[in-house]
């Protein structure tokens, strides 16, 4: 079974030492990294590199390889100076961002606990984030949406990850209800995040240890994007 990657593994660490694996136009790879890679409606993480003779080079993305997943390549900010294997690096991210995704998204499961609809698409930015629902015949209300949320926000419940073979994750009948979503596979395995009484499904991203971190936040609007199709977007307050 895989290890955990160092930001699934640290997602409140924002400092962290590595080395240079490979360089390519795609960017950076190296043998660990907190950078959370784009993903599952979440941004990749921004932040910067310091490098051994103290000069800073930004990072302005981070993607995986499209065809080889475990890959992570970091994009530098154009004019950086060109790294070479083997150099030796510290990492930082930009956290005051990675925190307003982490504590979005986990909300965004919060919102699926409340509507029982397929999601169709799903958008976080840093105080804003949005699900799509497959919901033909919509009573959805903002003022009910909000204080749902609110409530559940105010449990306090602690959020867990596990990591299941596939074989595992097709036997469990715990995980019967969200056969439907298909698991995002890395090497094999699922990973599973859970909010006790309230959500249990398939996930890559980031996410707070306790839901009280999202704070409070408002249901902003619920639009109508197709004849099935309802946007419901949230913002942190
Ligand atoms: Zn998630």
């Amino acid at each position: 079974m895989r290890t955990l990657a160092l930001f699934e593994e640290a997602p409140y660490q924002c400092n962290f030492n590595a080395r240079v694996l490979a360089v390519s136009e795609q960017g950076v790879a190296l043998d660990q990294t907190l950078f959370y890679p784009t993903g599952g409606g979440q941004p990749g993480d921004q932040g910067h590199f310091l490098l051994p003779d103290g000069s800073v080079v930004a990072v302005v993305g981070t993607q995986r390889d499209p065809l080889h997943r475990s890959i992570i390549w970091h994009q530098l900010k154009e004019g950086a100076p060109v790294l070479s294997p083997d150099m030796e690096l510290q990492g930082c991210l930009d956290w005051e961002r990675r925190y307003l995704h982490m504590r979005m998204h986990t909300c965004l499961h919060l919102l699926c606990s409340i509507i029982s609809a397929p999601v169709t698409g799903c958008s976080i930015g840093t105080n804003k984030g949005r699900l799509d629902f497959d919901l033909p015949d919509s009573t959805l209300d903002k003022e009910y949406i909000t204080r749902s949320l609110n409530e559940l926000i105010n449990r306090g419940l602690e959020v867990s990850v596990r990591l299941l073979s596939s074989c595992e994750y097709d036997s469990l009948l715990e995980f019967a209800h969200i056969r439907t979503v298909t698991p995002a596979l890395m090497q094999g395995v699922v990973r599973i995040v859970k909010i006790p009484g309230l959500d249990l499904q398939p996930c890559g991203g980031t996410h707070v240890r306790n839901i009280a971190e999202i704070g409070q936040v408002v249901c902003e609007k619920i639009e109508k994007k197709s004849r099935h199709n309802r946007r419901v977007t949230l913002r942190l307050t």
